[in-house]
C-alpha cells in the first residue's frame, strides 16, 4: 500500500500552492485532481488557436513587498509569472450605465484617492477617511504579510461594520458609494453582507495595483509542474477519495480513492468546496450543529462569459484595461439573485499571442449570473443542452455586445464573438457546486470552514476559506501549511527565502 506525509485534494491554486509548500519542506505529497488536469479556475482555453481566460484575469498583490510577489518567491517561482500592471489613463474605469457618468481612475492608492477628489470635490473628508480605514484595516490583517502570516490578529470595529453601514456613515452621495464598492464583483457578497474589513482586504490590494499575466493563469499551472518535477510529488487526476476508513483516536488511517486505491497518508487537506468535502468524510465524527453551518453556507455567484477579438485594430493601442459597467449605483441589487434588470459587467481588453505567433486583440466580458435563474436547464450537459437555453446565452450576448459598443463605439463594426460560458458551464468543466465563481460567500459573522477539522488529520484550505480569488487562495493555505509545517520551521523557511 502506497504511503504518504500529505493528500491535497484539488489541483486549482490553492491545492497546487500547498502541495509545493509541504514539498519543499520535505513532505512525500499526494496531490488529488477530479478533472482531467490540474489548474482549476487558472486554466485557459483556445478559441481559434487564441488563449482565453476561464477563471483568472486579473489579480492585485504584485506591488513590491506585495503579498503575492512575497509568495511566489517563496514557492521559488516569481522568475516564469510575469505581471502586466494596467495602468495610465483608460486602463481602470467605472461607468454608471444609466446616468452616462464615466470615472477614468488611476492605478496605486495614492492616485486613486486624487482621482476621486477630482470627481467628488464635495466628499473628499469621506474620501479620506475610506481610504484611511483601508489602511487600518491592512495594518491590522498579520495574513496580507508573508512574514506574520498565520499569527492571530486583533479584530478592530471594521471587521464587526458592514461596507454598507461604513459607506452610509460616510457619504449621501450614491455615485461614490457605488464607485467604492464596485469591487464587491471580485467578490461575490453584497456591500449589506460583507465587513468592511472583508471588503477593504481585497479592494484595497486593487486599489494599489493591478495586473494581468504573461500567458494568464497558464504562467501559474506551468510554474508549478516544473517546480513539482524537483521535489517528491505525485499528481494523480480523474481521482478523488471516495471514502476514509480505519478512524482511530479521531484519526483516518486509509484513504480510497475513486480509482480503487487505498492509500495511507499522515494528513490530507481538502482545498473544495465546503459541502463537497463533507460528502466525503463521515458524517458520525462530526456534530450536528457543524453540519447544519456547513449546510447553510451559501454559495455566490458565477459569471456569464463572453470571449472575442476586434479585427483590425491596432495592438499598441489596445488595454490592458477594465471596465466596470454599472447598471444602477446599488451593488446590494445589482448582486441580489432577486435581480431583475440588467446586472454589473466587467469588460477587460488585452493582447494576447496567438499559436500561429500573431498578436490579437482580445475581449473578455463577464457579468455575474444566478444559478437559481438556471435551474430549469441544470440537469442537463456541455454540449447537451436543449434550445432555449442556447437562446437564453444568444440573449446575453448580444446585451454584453450593445453595451460593449455603447462604451466603445470604435469596435461596433469589428467586434466578433468566439465563446460565451454560462454558470453551467463552470460547474461542469471545474466541479463547483453551482458555478461559483468564489466559493462560498463570506459574509459578516460567519465562521468559515478552515485549519483542522474534528478529525485530526483532515484540514481545509482554498478559496472558502479565508478570502476568495488568487491571493486569498494562496494565503489560506500558507495558513495550512504553516500548521503542517511547525511554526518554527515554517518562520525559517520564509525569512530564507524572502532574503534570499
Ligand atoms: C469566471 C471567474 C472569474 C474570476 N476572476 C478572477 C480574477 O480575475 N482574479 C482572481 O483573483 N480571482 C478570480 N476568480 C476567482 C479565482 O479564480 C478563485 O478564487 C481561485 O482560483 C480559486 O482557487 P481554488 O484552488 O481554491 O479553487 P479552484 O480553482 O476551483 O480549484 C479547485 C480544484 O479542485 C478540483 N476538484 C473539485 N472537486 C474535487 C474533488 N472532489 N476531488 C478532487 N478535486 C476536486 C477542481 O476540478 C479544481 O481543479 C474568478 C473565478 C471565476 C469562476
Amino acid at each position: 500500500m502506497k504511503r504518504y506525509d500529505h493528500i491535497v485534494v484539488g489541483g486549482g491554486i490553492s491545492g497546487l500552492t500547498l502541495t509545493l509548500l509541504l514539498a519543499m519542506n520535505g513532505k512525500k505529497v499526494l496531490l488529488l485532481e477530479k478533472g482531467s488536469h490540474v489548474g482549476g479556475s487558472l486554466t485557459r482555453f483556445d478559441k481559434k488557436n487564441i488563449p482565453f481566460d476561464t477563471g483568472f484575469h486579473f489579480t492585485a498583490g504584485f506591488s513590491k513587498g506585495g503579498i503575492l510577489t512575497d509568495m511566489l518567491q517563496v514557492l521559488g517561482i516569481s522568475e516564469q509569472i510575469k505581471p502586466i500592471f494596467l495602468s495610465g489613463p483608460g486602463s481602470g474605469v467605472f461607468v454608471f450605465e444609466k446616468d452616462n457618468l464615466i470615472y477614468d481612475v488611476s492605478s496605486g492608492t495614492e492616485n486613486f484617492r486624487l482621482s476621486l477628489h477630482k470627481y467628488f470635490p464635495q466628499e473628499t473628508l469621506a474620501i479620506d477617511t475610506y481610504i484611511a480605514k483601508v489602511k487600518k484595516v491592512w495594518q491590522f490583517t498579520p495574513s496580507l504579510d508573508l512574514r506574520k502570516i498565520g499569527v492571530s490578529g486583533q479584530a478592530i470595529d471594521e471587521d464587526y461594520l458592514s461596507l454598507q453601514q461604513v459607506l452610509d456613515s460616510l457619504t449621501t452621495n450614491n455615485h461614490l458609494k457605488g464607485l467604492l464598492s464596485a469591487f464587491c464583483v471580485c467578490y461575490g457578497v453584497s456591500p449589506k453582507e460583507t465587513s468592511f474589513a472583508n471588503h477593504a482586504r481585497i479592494a484595497g490590494g486593487l486599489y494599489e495595483s493591478v495586473a494581468r499575466l504573461q500567458n494568464g493563469g497558464e504562467a501559474f499551472i506551468q510554474a508549478f509542474k516544473n517546480r513539482f518535477s524537483q521535489f517528491n510529488v505525485e499528481i494523480c487526476c480523474n481521482t478523488t477519495i471516495s471514502d476514509c476508513t480505519e478512524i482511530e483516536n479521531d484519526c483516518v488511517g486509509k484513504f480510497v480513492l475513486t480509482n480503487g486505491e487505498t492509500i495511507t497518508s499522515g494528513d490530507c487537506t481538502f482545498t473544495i468546496h465546503p459541502q463537497e468535502i463533507l460528502k466525503v468524510l463521515p458524517r458520525q465524527y462530526f456534530k450536528k450543529a457543524f453540519l447544519e453551518r456547513v449546510a447553510a453556507f451559501e454559495t455566490s455567484y458565477g459569471f456569464f462569459c463572453v470571449s472575442g477579438i476586434v479585427e483590425n485594430v491596432d495592438p499598441s493601442n489596445f488595454g490592458p484595461s477594465i471596465a466596470s459597467l454599472l447598471p444602477s449605483t446599488d451593488l446590494n441589487d445589482l448582486l441580489s439573485p432577486k435581480l431583475k434588470q440588467e446586472t454589473a459587467l466587467a469588460i477587460i481588453r488585452c493582447v494576447e499571442t496567438g499559436k500561429d505567433g500573431k498578436k490579437y486583440c482580445t475581449v473578455n466580458a463577464f457579468g455575474p449570473e444566478f444559478y437559481p435563474h438556471l435551474k430549469q436547464w441544470a440537469d442537463s450537459t456541455v454540449g447537451k443542452r436543449p434550445a432555449d437555453y442556447y437562446e437564453y446565452k444568444a440573449q446575453r450576448v448580444q446585451r454584453v455586445k450593445e453595451r460593449f459598443y455603447t462604451l466603445y463605439p470604435q469596435y461596433q463594426d469589428n467586434f466578433k464573438v468566439l465563446d460565451a460560458a454560462s454558470v453551467l458551464t463552470f460547474r461542469d468543466y471545474l466541479f463547483s457546486p453551482e458555478g461559483n465563481a468564489y466559493g462560498i460567500k463570506q459574509k459578516m459573522g460567519q465562521f468559515n470552514l478552515f485549519g483542522k477539522l474534528p478529525l485530526m488529520n483532515i484540514y481545509v484550505a482554498g478559496q472558502s476559506a479565508v478570502l476568495p480569488g488568487i491571493v486569498g487562495a494562496m494565503v489560506s493555505s500558507f495558513i495550512v501549511g504553516r500548521n503542517l509545517i511547525g511554526k518554527d520551521t515554517f518562520s525559517n523557511f520564509i525569512e530564507g527565502a524572502l532574503s534570499n
